[in-house]
């Protein structure tokens, strides 16, 4: 059973907070706010604040973070500091399939929008690349928060591997820094993701992922996009405090149908 602090309302295309929630209107009206599919109701105990939850994670789709079991930041840690060729095998799969899943989702909601505009419905298909299948590694989810509830997060995300997706806006800023051991200069570029005219995060390529995207269009609005890395919280010259997410590698994925 998953939990959910929020939940997606189909009717009114909106998601609604447990406090919002009226049994007259959404009783069995919200689904799962990620996948927008799988049903989910709010449980109300005594002495529990009411939260919603869905019964099964078979009813997510398969790209839906809900669908599989997640891995615990101590477990993922793990396989990020082996040096095990099949701990790193391991790795890429879950990294690419949290990445690649958040991508369907985009894809869906892209497309189902503009059915719903045709007035047609679709059933429960899956969009965009499927997710490898694999006998060899089991799947796990790697917690991935949606850009637009990042800093209502923040806190209990903070010095974890996350996957950050979503829309936003993406600009970037070339940079020249020194290296302080060698005082060699050398190029980086920094990514700012914005969400509703409001700075979110961070990101800063190095030489090789400025190039490895160098096709990439400077300023972007509204990408769909999924990128995996380490969540921290950085001081700016003006203490001015950012979010930052540092990445290893290229695991930034886009949408930009
Ligand atoms: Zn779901």
């Amino acid at each position: 059973m998953s939990k959910f602090k929020e939940a997606y309302y189909k009717l009114g295309d909106e998601y609604i907070t447990v406090k919002e929630y009226s049994d007259n209107i959404h009783r069995e009206k919200v689904y799962c706010p990620e996948c927008h599919t799988a049903p989910i109701h709010i449980v109300c105990k005594e002495k529990i604040k009411p939260y919603f939850a869905s019964d099964r994670n078979d009813k997510h789709l398969k790209d839906c973070q809900f669908y599989e079991e997640f891995i615990s930041n101590k477990n993922l840690i793990k396989l990020i500091d082996s040096k095990n060729i099949e701990d790193k095998k391991r790795l890429n799969f879950l990294i690419d399939n949290g990445l690649q899943g958040a991508i369907n989702i985009l894809i869906k909601n892209r497309l189902d929008k503009l059915e719903t505009k045709q007035n047609s419905i679709k059933e429960n298909n899956s969009y965009g690349s499927p997710l490898v299948s694999s006998n060899t590694y089991k799947r796990e989810s790697i917690t991935r928060v949606n850009i637009k509830n990042l800093i209502k997060r923040k806190d209990e995300l903070l010095d974890n591997f996350i996957i950050i997706w979503g829309k936003a806006s993406i600009q970037s800023k070339e940079d020249e820094k020194i290296n302080s051991k060698t005082k060699e200069k050398f190029k980086s570029k920094i990514l700012n993701f914005r969400k509703d005219n409001e700075f979110k995060f961070l990101i800063s390529l190095n030489a090789n992922q400025i190039n490895y995207y160098k096709e990439l269009p400077r300023n972007m609005t509204e990408i769909g996009f999924a990128v995996f890395g380490l969540l921290k919280e950085i001081k700016l010259a003006d203490n001015i405090k950012r979010l930052k997410l540092e990445i290893k590698s290229t695991q930034l994925y886009y949408d930009l149908g």
